[in-house]
């Protein structure tokens, strides 16, 4: 791996000659530096002596006269074979007018082994050093593409194996990390330096051919020679593999145009050589400028396949190939002067490497292998042979289950924890535990106590049911702060229950039955009806039976009289709301309050249950106390020597107390579960009261309120609220609270049934504080 950038290695081959252009041409010294000098052409010869002289001066890489294939070889290009074989992407390119010795160089004579060019003795490298490297697996496979007039032609299509594309399904393209790959052009791997030599000359042939064919020059078109190697470390068993690319590249010649004098074919030809080598240039332009980010690599066939293999992470060598003779001496300039733009080049040569996924899985797996072994020789060494780290079977699932289940129960101590894995299903079974308790919980509450969702019928049951109870519940139900519910209650009216059927009959004597609103009427007729209460119809002494808990939660005093004009009072209408459109919510709240008006005398009487059982195992518990004094603190003793007369009061004292101590923890138990009972039902009946009351401030505000009336509204409603503060403010002598006590209605009406919430809240926590302690036990 390189971690610096370096120059792309230009080289000059001048091809031998026995007419050398000494005063055109001179080789320093140095074998890296070549001089031209050259008078410009005039059209006019006799004045020709009169053109000044000009001279250019090349430094490359090397400037190569009278070399050996071999030594060209060895100097030019083996060090880019041999980093193809590391990873590193190689390429190694002719450029020069036709004749100037491009194929010679590139491929060599086919007939004579010594005169055999770059190709052939690159492909014997490679095999003869992957022999060499020993620790590391190689694969090998080429590549022929020749480019003709920007049409991709594959040179090895006539190999057998071959998919023989048709030249237009060839197509350059682009790999996400930057890379270039011929879709359609064949790779054959090659296991041998023969295989790989035998599929050089089947190319070659086919160039041949092709030319012929074509009537054209083989050197009209470029020839991308690809060998493509990866390797992978047959030592490490890492999934890491490394890939090269070495091109080896013979471009067309690159004659100018009007010095060919070219027509017809060769005309088509040459414009479209010298325009990909024009594009040749620019790229090369582009890449040797560092400050540009694009280079126009796509703007031919020839610089978009050989995008990945010119700059990049690519070790470059360009040759040039020129005449040693005078004539050619202006493209020998020329091409000159395009090998040193290409010496600006910079390319930062980097490994191609690779993860293998499926080799990256195997080794993992292998990794988790070896690692289990190794748990494993840890857990026998520890004593644990029966530790496995599978995933859990069905059988050891049940029986995690079967633990938690009787650890839950008591019955099993502790869970001796194992593995992970154990653990994870120990966790996921107590989740699962918790959750089906929770809906055991739910349904059965539901079940029992959520008359909400009961139909009607089984509803008026269950009152009946709840009113035949004993009257000891009002004392429960003032114990708790709520109104209670019973037939007696029911026919004793509360003081303001008897005021608000006084204001009822006043009302009454204003006016002639049938005028004014309707709850105007409606009250007039309860009126009436409440002296025939012998007389009354099934559902309406349901009514007259149902507690007024409401009217007397939410009645004001309610004692300023009605005009036959005004609208009802508030605690009138609500009266008339309950009997009417809000009978049913009205009537699933009295249900609500009297199921819990019951668990709550059976938690008072749960609570005084334990209480008694404490104070019993008080009583049981203080003679064994004095009866160890006595013995002087030498323990519990049944059987002495003087026989077990003394001893057998104390021994049935003790059983005693430990009867009594299970039954205090089983009430206790019942007392916790009465409890949940008490709160689930609290909230239900929180629920419906809200509800009945918004549902009345609704209804009346629809049938009632009217604009001008809104004054007085608002005292009622504050009136309704039960804002004690209000009535109290709102006095006659305190004119100017209204406004304050307005805007705090509309607060409060904004926030209705937090507030109301609140109060019941309230109320029910006063409750629960007149309930005796319960006593602990030790
Ligand atoms: P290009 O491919 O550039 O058009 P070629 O490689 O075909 O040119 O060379 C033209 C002729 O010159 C060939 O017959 C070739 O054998 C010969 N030739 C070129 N370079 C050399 C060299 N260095 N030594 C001997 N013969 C050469
Ligand atoms: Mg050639």
């Amino acid at each position: 791996m390189k971690p610096h950038s370096r120059e792309v290695e230009v080289f000059v081959r001048i091809k031998p000659t026995s007419n050398f252009a000494q005063d055109h041409i001179e080789c320093l010294p140095d074998g890296q530096t070549v001089n031209i000098y050259h008078r410009k052409s005039s059209r006019k010869p006799p004045d020709s002596r009169k053109t000044p002289l000009s001279s250019w001066s090349f430094r490359l890489e090397g400037v190569l006269q009278d070399v050996s294939q071999e030594e060209f070889y060895t100097q030019v290009c083996r060090r880019v074979v041999l980093e193809a074989l590391d990873g590193y992407n190689g390429t190694v390119m002719c450029f020069g007018q036709t004749g100037a010795g491009k194929t010679y160089t590139m491929t060599g004579s086919t007939e004579s082994y010594k005169q055999r060019g770059i190709i052939p003795r690159a492909l014997q490298e490679v095999f003869l050093e992957m022999g060499k490297r020993t620790e590391h697996a190689f694969t090998v496979h080429l590549s022929y593409l020749e480019i003709y007039n920007e049409t991709l032609v594959d040179l090895l299509s006539s190999v057998r194996g071959s998919p023989h594309p048709s030249p237009h399904s060839m197509v350059v393209m682009e790999e996400p990390g930057g890379g270039v790959f011929i879709r359609g052009l064949s790779l054959h791997p090659v296991h041998s330096e023969e295989e790989a030599l035998h599929l050089l000359f089947e190319g070659e042939m086919n160039r041949i051919i092709g030319s012929h064919a074509l009537n054209r020059s083989s050197s009209r078109s470029h020839c991308i020679f690809t060998v493509h190697i990866e390797s992978r470390s047959r030592t490490l068993s890492d999934a890491k593999y490394v890939t090269s690319k070495l091109n080896l590249v013979d471009l067309a010649g690159s004659e100018r145009l009007g010095k060919t004098g070219s027509e017809g074919q060769m005309l088509k030809e040459a414009v479209y050589i010298n325009r990909s080598l024009t594009f040749l240039e620019q790229a090369i332009l582009a890449l040797a400028d560092r400050r540009r980010d694009h280079v126009p690599f796509r703007q031919s066939k020839l610089t978009h396949a050989l995008k990945d293999s010119l700059g990049g992470n690519c070790n470059t060598v360009f040759v040039a190939n020129v005449y040693g003779e005078a004539a050619q001496i202006e493209e020998t300039l020329s091409t000159l002067r395009f090998a040193a733009r290409m010496k600006c080049v910079h390319t930062d040569p980097a490994v191609n490497e690779h993860m293998d996924a499926a080799a990256q899985i195997k080794k993992l797996q292998k990794d988790v292998q070896m690692l289990k072994e190794e748990l494993s020789i840890c857990n026998t060494l520890a004593n644990r042979p029966s530790i496995t780290y599978e995933s859990l079977s069905e059988a050891q699932l049940a029986e995690i289950h079967s633990q938690v289940q009787r650890y839950l129960e008591g019955s099993l101590k502790e869970i001796t924890i194992v593995s992970i894995r154990q653990v994870q299903a120990v966790f996921a079974q107590f989740k699962l535990a918790v959750q089906e308790q929770e809906q055991r919980v739910k349904a059965q509450l539901c079940q029992t106590y959520d008359l909400v969702e009961k139909d009607q019928s089984a509803n008026a049951a269950a009152v009946k049911e709840w009113d035949t109870r004993g009257s000891t519940e009002d004392v429960e139900a003032a114990s708790f702060g709520v109104p209670a519910q019973s037939p007696k209650n029911t026919r004793r009216p509360s003081s303001t229950k008897a005021k608000t059927k006084k204001s009822r009959e006043k009302q009454s004597q204003n006016k002639t039955p049938g005028e004014g609103s309707p709850a105007a009427r409606k009250s007039l007729e309860s009126a009436s009806k409440s002296k025939l209460n012998s007389v009354q119809t099934p559902e309406r002494e349901q009514e007259s039976q149902e507690p007024d808990s409401e009217s007397q939660e939410s009645q004001p005093p309610g004692n300023e009289p009605l005009h036959p004009d005004s609208p009802p009072s508030k605690e009138e209408a609500f009266e008339d709301f309950k009997a009417g459109p809000g009978s049913t919510i009205n009537r699933i709240l009295k249900e609500n309050k009297a199921v819990l008006l019951e668990r709550r005398s059976l938690l008072r009487q749960l609570t005084q249950e334990v209480n008694a059982v404490k104070r019993k195992i008080d009583c049981t518990a203080a003679p064994i106390q004095q009866q160890k004094e006595l013995r002087g603190g030498h323990g519990q003793c049944l059987v002495t020597s003087g026989g077990p007369l003394l001893q057998e009061p104390e021994a049935t004292l003790l059983m005693q107390l430990r009867e009594l101590k299970a039954l205090y923890r089983q009430r206790y138990e019942a007392l916790h579960d009465i409890k949940a009972e008490v709160n689930y039902c609290q909230h239900l009946v929180d629920q419906c009261r809200v509800r009945l009351l918004s549902e009345f401030e609704t209804w009346y505000e629809k049938n009632f309120l009217v604009p001008e009336e809104e004054e007085e509204e608002d005292v009622t409603m504050a009136k309704t609220l039960r804002e004690d503060d209000v009535e109290q403010q709102l006095l006659p002598d305190n004119p100017g609270s209204a406004s304050f006590y307005s805007a705090r209605h509309r607060t409060l009406k904004t926030r209705n049934n937090a507030a109301l919430v609140f109060t019941s809240a309230q109320r029910n926590s006063d409750g629960q504080r007149r309930l005796p302690p319960i006593l602990p036990v030790t």
